[in-house]
């Protein structure tokens, strides 16, 4: 089976942090509660974002795809929903090259879905 996460403990990190955003239970841009998705503001392949729960929008399949589709329309979205001064945090973030150490990022993540409720 395909893993679209990824392997090993970055992949359960990259899965338990989509559990917990899509765990806001509804579209942030359009209230569905169908086909939630997990839509990254900077992408999934830099690390020092890629499982930051500031770093994520709950989408709906459609409104995800209208996004990827339209990424100016995406960037004013970000801008009104976090503002200037949370995007430039986490650009800033993007830019780090520590290594990420996934297993206790997974841990973490593990720990907030509990709370949560979710696993
Ligand atoms: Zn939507």
């Amino acid at each position: 089976m395909t893993n679209i996460y990824g392997k090993g403990d970055k992949g359960k990190a990259t899965r338990l942090h989509a559990l917990i955003v899509r765990g806001f239970g509804s579209c942030q841009r359009c209230g569905s509660t169908h086909a939630l998705q997990c839509a990254h503001i900077i992408s999934r392949k830099y690390g020092n974002t890629r499982t930051d729960l500031d770093n994520a929008f709950c989408l709906c399949a459609s409104c995800h795809m209208y996004f990827t589709d339209n990424p100016v329309d995406f960037g004013t979205y970000t801008i009104n929903e976090i503002g200037e001064e949370a995007y430039g945090i986490l650009l800033e973030r993007r830019q780090l090259t520590s290594k990420v150490d996934w297993q206790e990022e997974a841990e973490r993540l593990n720990g907030i879905a509990r709370e949560r409720g979710l696993i």
